[in-house]
């Protein structure tokens, strides 16, 4: 009788796993709805960022959830179209071209693999290794565009270049005003460039390079072309229409472990706890979320917590991830 009870018990809660792994089509758009309509209340755990001026003049009610399932299927809700900066998601770009260039032997001796207790501009590396963290840091991304091979600002439009070709869409386009913005007031930012070239972590290159991380950071998406990024990653680098011109495994293994462990900033160990999901956050508000063999998610809200991170946004993923149980240590 025991063992029937047990067995009982195995069979019920195994179907219940397998269900919420075969989510129906249609209930999910309504947990979309369900989980963006709860997250308005988050908007106000949270502050449009201001320490680059014109990110400041974001709508803060903005919010949109975009998923593309693994069949493709793009499901929106929401400001899906509203236009943001990338701003820190480019980074996992910028590190794909890099490793592609360069080897991801080269480009790790000069900085690290390691998660961080620290602020997204955090120097303090810098002055006890003399390296970066991580490449999802400030620090370790401009040292990761620095290391794209050519001049001007090449390496800027080979990252652009990749955006359009993995959302499959040529309209995106630098926010002028923002890159100008980043530009004026970017001497952090600036100091850590100075300090790394002073270090030999890159080819010697002009104030250009820097520009270049500038500008990638004001690539204009939105929430759809988020979701995109985050198939292309969730699929060995296949694209959400099935193009495999940049199939590759390896590289999407390296980028989810990469954001895993440092895609949100100093909140990523406690993300990975609660999500379970390669993710990249950016100060524009948008949050990119990579579910390997399964989901690209974006979401949009540039209310943001205290570490950098959308609320709105995190309240989405975790929400997504218990209902959907797609946190990759299930
Ligand atoms: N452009 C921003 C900066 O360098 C990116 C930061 C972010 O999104 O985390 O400050």
């Amino acid at each position: 009788m025991k063992n029937f009870i047990y067995s009982l018990f195995f069979i019920c809660s195994s179907t219940i796993l397998s269900a919420q792994h075969t989510y129906p089509k249609d209930s999910l758009q309504q947990l979309l709805h369900s989980t963006l309509v709860e997250s308005k209340s988050y908007i106000e755990k949270g502050k449009v960022a201001d320490y680059i001026p014109e990110l400041s003049k974001a709508d803060k009610n903005k919010l949109g959830i975009a998923l593309i399932d693994k069949q493709g299927k793009l499901y929106t809700l929401g400001d899906v179209h509203t236009k943001f900066t990338i701003q820190s998601i480019s980074k996992i770009i910028a590190l794909m071209i890099a490793v592609q260039e360069r080897g991801e032997a080269y480009i790790f001796s000069r900085m690290g693999y390691y998660g961080t207790d620290q602020a997204f501009n955090s120097m303090e590396a810098l002055n006890t290794r003399q390296k970066p963290l991580n490449p999802m840091m400030n620090a370790g991304a401009i040292a990761t565009t620095a290391s794209i091979i050519g001049n001007g600002d090449e390496a800027y439009q080979k990252i652009l270049k990749m955006i359009r070709f993995i959302t499959n869409n040529d309209s995106i386009k630098l926010n002028e005003a923002v890159y100008l913005s980043e530009k004026e007031t970017g001497n952090r930012n600036r100091s850590m460039f100075y300090l790394e070239k002073n270090f030999g972590l890159f080819d010697a290159k002009g104030e250009e390079s820097l520009n270049n991380y500038f500008k990638q950071c004001s690539i204009e998406v939105d929430a759809v072309d988020l979701a995109k990024i985050g198939y292309f990653f969730a699929h060995n680098c296949t694209r959400f229409d099935g193009d495999k011109t940049y199939y590759n495994p390896e590289m999407a293994e390296l980028i989810n472990s990469i954001m895993l462990t440092a895609g949100m900033y100093n909140y990523s160990g406690e993300y990975s706890r609660k999500v379970g999901i390669p993710s990249k956050s950016g100060v524009g508000g948008g949050i990119l979320g990579s579910v390997p063999g399964k989901y690209g998610i974006g979401t949009f809200n540039p209310a943001l917590d205290t570490q950098g991170n959308s609320a709105a946004g995190l309240y989405i993923f975790e929400k997504l991830s218990k209902k959907l149980a797609l946190s990759i240590f299930r």
